[in-house]
């Protein structure tokens, strides 16, 4: 049995259903990710998890044990709120040491364990600091070090990066990330960032209106996206309806491409914008379409096109290197190729 397995978990507020059949399975020491938009019942999972409140119907599962119906003191979890929830009047330390006070330790071993976790976390000699006087970003590791010095069997995280400036997020990232590896502790991290997501990831859910959408690693999630809210949701893609007869699909606008025969069923083409090929010349090759170059943006690594083929417009991405000639400008015409086996097709 899996270190945190979920048996059709249902929840709902005020008749509102908010989690629908969850079932999930997480191994022992993996990084597992609930990744899904803002109001989809990620942080609402996390806490029936936690024991803050019980579902109406399932069963949760901690280490073999069902602990659907018990508080969260008794459940070995530790959780990062994404407020961080920290106690404003306690110092750095006496945060850290709150949860060791509940498990009745005595004073010199909470000491030191309050001592291992701040050094863990790069905290060492902030003990004595009162945690409003600290950046987000100390505040974030205190609320870390908190949640792991109780020793949870499972460490939850609710959006931990979400308050931070962009740069001290990437430096948690890769904290958080080795801090897990080296502890090996079984983590369910909740965020609605598809970059944190894949990064982080052994296996993530992708969350779509309380329900679970698709279950796999980041690369089965990026490459073989389950549904086209899934393609969308996770990475960029272009998305058009088509209707499809035999190995040939035709989009609402008129355009025909050639499928693999291995396609799918599905009534919509998700093509990711660096699997379609920009040219100056014409291309003779199948699936190949002239075009009008609308708009060009320069993000640093790529290079972003807008492409107007008929009334079909496409999003393009290129690697900006030194053999860019930079030759095409909006206005111009460019002929464009959408690679057979870069054509996937989805359903709803
Ligand atoms: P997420 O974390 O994915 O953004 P939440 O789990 O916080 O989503 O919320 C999912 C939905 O449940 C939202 O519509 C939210 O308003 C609702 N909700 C969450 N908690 C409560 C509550 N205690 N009472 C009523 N509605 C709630
Ligand atoms: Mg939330």
């Amino acid at each position: 049995m899996g270190a945190v397995v979920l048996e059709g978990v249902e929840k709902s507020f005020d008749g509102i259903k908010v989690c629908s059949q969850i079932d999930l399975s997480i191994n022992k020491g993996e990084f597992f990710t609930f990744l899904g938009p803002s109001g989809c019942g990620k942080t609402t999972l996390l806490r029936l998890i936690a024991g803050f409140i019980t579902p109406q119907s399932g069963a949760v599962f901690i280490d073999g044990n069902e602990v659907t119906k018990l508080p969260p003191e008794k459940r070995k979890v530790g959780m990062v709120f994404q407020n961080y929830s920290l106690f404003p009047y306690l110092t750095v330390g006496q945060n850290i040491e709150y949860g060791l006070t509940i498990q009745k330790k005595s004073a010199r071993e909470r000491q030191k364990i309050v001592e291992l976790y701040m050094d863990m976390v790069g905290l060492s000699g902030f003990g004595g600091r009162k945690v409003t006087e600290l950046s987000g970003g100390e505040q974030q590791r205190v609320a870390l070090a908190r949640s792991l010095a109780v020793e949870p069997e499972v460490l939850l995280l609710d959006e931990p990066l979400s308050n931070l400036d962009a740069r001290l997020r990437d430096k948690m990232r890769s904290e958080i990330k080795s801090l897990q590896k080296r502890l090996g502790i079984t983590t369910i991290f909740v965020t609605h960032d598809q970059t944190e997501a894949l990064t982080l990831s052994d296996r993530i859910a992708v969350f779509d209106k309380g329900r679970v959408v698709q279950v796999g690693t980041p690369k089965e999630i990026y490459d073989t996206p389950g549904n086209v809210f899934v393609a969308g949701f996770v990475g960029d893609t272009n998305l058009f309806r088509v209707t499809r007869s035999g190995n040939t699909i035709r989009l609402e606008s008129g355009i025909k491409l050639n499928i693999p025969s291995t396609s799918g069923p599905g009534n919509w083409l998700s093509i990711r914008p660096q699997n379609i090929r920009i040219s100056a010349k014409p291309i003779h090759e199948p699936n190949s379409f002239q075009g009008r170059l609308l708009e060009k943006q320069l993000n640093g690594v790529w290079i972003d096109s807008i492409i107007e083929v008929g009334s079909t417009v496409l999003r393009v991405a290129e690697l900006n290197t030194f053999e860019m000639k930079g030759e095409l400008q909006p206005g111009d015409n460019v002929w464009v190729t959408l690679p057979e086996n870069g054509l996937r097709l989805l359903e709803d």
